[in-house]
Formats: C-alpha cells, sequence, structure tokens
C-alpha cells in the first residue's frame, strides 16, 4: 500500500487505449452491518466510457466514492495502474467526480468556477482565461459566458460548466453520477450525445452512472448491472440486450415477456403460465432443469392468414399505445399478460378486444436459470 501523501502519477506516456486502468478485486462496503456492496470485481479499460446501472439504492453511489476517494471499501482492494490507492485521499487520485447535484460555486462566474481548479495549482491568469475558453467551447458553451454568474445559467448550461470545471482537472478518469437525471428529457438527449463526443474527443475514460439502462446503452462501450450491491452482469450494450444473464437485467430495459419453464418428466419444456409445450433451442442436460424464458415484445408477433410459429397461443387484445413510430399491444392469454411491439408502418388492423393468435420462434425466446 501506497503512503497517504503519495500521490497518484498520470501516466499518459505510453498508455494504451483498452490496456486495464483500474481494478476492483473483491470489492464490499457495509454500513452498521449491512452489506451495501458485496464482493466487486470489475476492471475498466483505459478510454472507455463504462457505465454502471441500477435502481435506486442499488449502490452505484458508494461505489463512485469509493473509487473517488471519499469513502473506502471494508475489504477489497482498488487498483489503478498496478498501484491499490484504496487508502489515497482523493486530491491525489487520478479521478474527478461530477455530481448528481452539482457543486458549482454560486457567488462565482461561469470563467471563475472553471478555472478554479487551475488557480489552486497556481496556473498564472493570463493561461488560465485561455484554457477556460477552451474547455467552454469544448462543452459548447459561448465564449460571453465567461463573465455571467453561474446562478443565471440554465440547468443544462450550469451542467455543461461542472463538466468543464471537471475537465480543468485533467484527471485520468472522470466520475458522473448521474448528471443528467434532474433535466428534462429533451435536453437530457441532447447532453447525452454530446458527453458520448465529449468522450470521444478528449480520449478520458469516463465512468458514469444512471438509473437509467435506456440511457446506458445509448452512450456506453461497456455497461454493468447492479443489483442490490452485486454486479449481475457487465458487457457491451449489446450483449446486455440479447443475452441478458438473469431475469433481473432482461426486465432492467423495459417491458419484457417472461415465462417460468421447466422440462417435462416426458422431454421437451412445459411452462405453468403457457398451455403449450414450449419450443425451445436449450438443450436438456438435467432433468430436473428449471428456469425462464424472456420474449421481448418486438419478438413476439400476430400470426395472421395461418402464419405459423414454433410457439404460438390464443390472446386477446387489452390495450394498444402508440410510441411514435411503433405500436404496444397489450395481450392477455389466459391469465398471462403480454406485450408486443411491432413497427407503425406494419400495424395490421386490430382494434381492443379482438381475439388474436400470437406466437414467437425458438430463436426468439431467451433462457435464463434465475
Ligand atoms: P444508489 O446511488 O444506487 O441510489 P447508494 O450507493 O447511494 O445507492 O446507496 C446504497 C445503499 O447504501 C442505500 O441503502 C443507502 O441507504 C446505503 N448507504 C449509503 N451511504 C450510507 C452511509 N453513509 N451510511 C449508511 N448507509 C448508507
Ligand atoms: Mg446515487
Amino acid at each position: 500500500m501506497l503512503g497517504h501523501k503519495k500521490s497518484v502519477s498520470a501516466k499518459d506516456h505510453g498508455a494504451v487505449k483498452g490496456e486495464p486502468i483500474l481494478t476492483l478485486s473483491d470489492v464490499c462496503r457495509s454500513f452498521e452491518g449491512r452489506d451495501v456492496i458485496k464482493k466487486i470485481n470489475l476492471t475498466i479499460k483505459r478510454g472507455e466510457f463504462f457505465t454502471l446501472v441500477g435502481p435506486s439504492g442499488s449502490g452505484k453511489t458508494t461505489i463512485l466514492k469509493m473509487l473517488a476517494g471519499m469513502d473506502s471499501p471494508s475489504s477489497g482492494d482498488i487498483v489503478y495502474d498496478n498501484q491499490s490507492i484504496s487508502s489515497i485521499p482523493p486530491k491525489a487520485r487520478p479521478t474527478c467526480m461530477v455530481f448528481q447535484f452539482l457543486a458549482l460555486f454560486p457567488h462565482m462566474t461561469v470563467g471563475q468556477n472553471i478555472e478554479f481548479p487551475l488557480k489552486i495549482k497556481g496556473v498564472p491568469a493570463e493561461e488560465r482565461y485561455d484554457r477556460a475558453c477552451q474547455l467552454m467551447s469544448m462543452v459548447q458553451l459561448p465564449e460571453d459566458y465567461y463573465a455571467k454568474n453561474v446562478m443565471k445559467c440554465s440547468g443544462g448550461e450550469r451542467q455543461r460548466v461542472a463538466i468543464a470545471r471537471a475537465f480543468a482537472y485533467d484527471p485520468q478518469i472522470l466520475l458522473f453520477d448521474e448528471p443528467l437525471s434532474a433535466i428534462d428529457a429533451k435536453l437530457r438527449k441532447t447532453l447525452q450525445k454530446e458527453l458520448k463526443a465529449l468522450h470521444e474527443k478528449s480520449g478520458k475514460t469516463f465512468i458514469y452512472i444512471t438509473h437509467s439502462l435506456e440511457e446506458a446503452m445509448f452512450m456506453s462501450d461497456r455497461v454493468g448491472v447492479l443489483n442490490h450491491g452485486v454486479l449481475e452482469q457487465v458487457g457491451t450494450p449489446n450483449e446486455i440486450y440479447a443475452h441478458p444473464n438473469s431475469r433481473f437485467t432482461a426486465s432492467f430495459i423495459g417491458d419484457t415477456n417472461i415465462f417460468p419453464v421447466r422440462v417435462r418428466p416426458e422431454g421437451g419444456w412445459e411452462s405453468s403460465e403457457l398451455p403449450l409445450s414450449v419450443v425451445l433451442k436449450v438443450k436438456q442436460l438435467d432433468r430436473n432443469i428449471e428456469g425462464y424464458i424472456i420474449v421481448r415484445p418486438e419478438r413476439l408477433r400476430f400470426l395472421t392468414d395461418g402464419a405459423l410459429a414454433d410457439n404460438a397461443i390464443p390472446a386477446k387484445i387489452v390495450a394498444i399505445y402508440s410510441l411514435g413510430s411503433s405500436l404496444q399491444y397489450e395481450l392477455i392469454a389466459g391469465k398471462k399478460e403480454l406485450s408486443l411491439q411491432l413497427s407503425s408502418a406494419h400495424a395490421p388492423d386490430y382494434k381492443v378486444g379482438d381475439a388474436v393468435t400470437v406466437g414467437w420462434d425458438a430463436d426468439d425466446a431467451i433462457f435464463v436459470l434465475n
């Protein structure tokens, strides 16, 4: 372990994008005997946009605070560039945090806020001004905002100021704690695109947290799904979407159809919630195997004019919602509610109350054990 006062040097020279930059080994954190973070093992790669996603209270901020040095693991270790940083204070760390609730100095101008880290370092005024202007341009703030009081800026503008100030510290790793959660939907989308572009332009490592899997998938190279302090799955957005490893991850994305299934004594699969012998592309290795199948709403389809599918069930339309470019149908099959989504351009002429047949092919179902 390193001494408290020793700072971690930024290794810019010879740094290779994609190599491990930060590793969490068996990181645990408990508060008053309650385990909040449970044995997290994770390696972040240099230059990647990594997002931790999970519901409120799942432990996202706790992990970020441990990375920033505002909190320490109860056990386990955090390693940066082969050096343990678990006991190094925030200022000496290669990280900088952009908070959920912006911690800007309200009595200062935009320029003074951005320059603050440079002033502390003793950078001369002229150089500070030039750097602040560069950073303002990077986050798309007009130059005349330099002298504007930060409290006179809109929410989106203040968010840009906070990001510019974080960059002024020139950290190796930027940590973002739900920076867009208080911003309205349309502006949020714009800022998501800007952050992604900023990530690409700067080449820095971004560790971002959000409770929105949609936001995580939109921006990130890789996503980690956190559930009650357990890292359930880590993967690219596509891997998480196409191959969720649990019902939790699958249903975190939004409406999805989940059925319990088990191997029948005579072979094949059955579900207590489906009036059919389920056709699945999973080997029946174990006679007692039980699990769940997940069928995404856009994989479920109407079987009209004698169309066939590996799995077909009668259902009734309960509601139809327009999502703009697509339509979402809520159906009931026996006691089971189903969700089916299709492009508005291919919408059949169905209305609420119609009896229909819906189905999916074996390839369309994802099998998970828990
Ligand atoms: P998230 O950011 O995912 O919403 P947090 O990391 O803030 O979740 O919190 C995870 C859990 O840890 C919550 O149940 C919270 O109450 C608890 N927690 C966080 N910080 C403390 C603390 N300093 N003392 C006691 N409990 C805490
Ligand atoms: Mg939080």
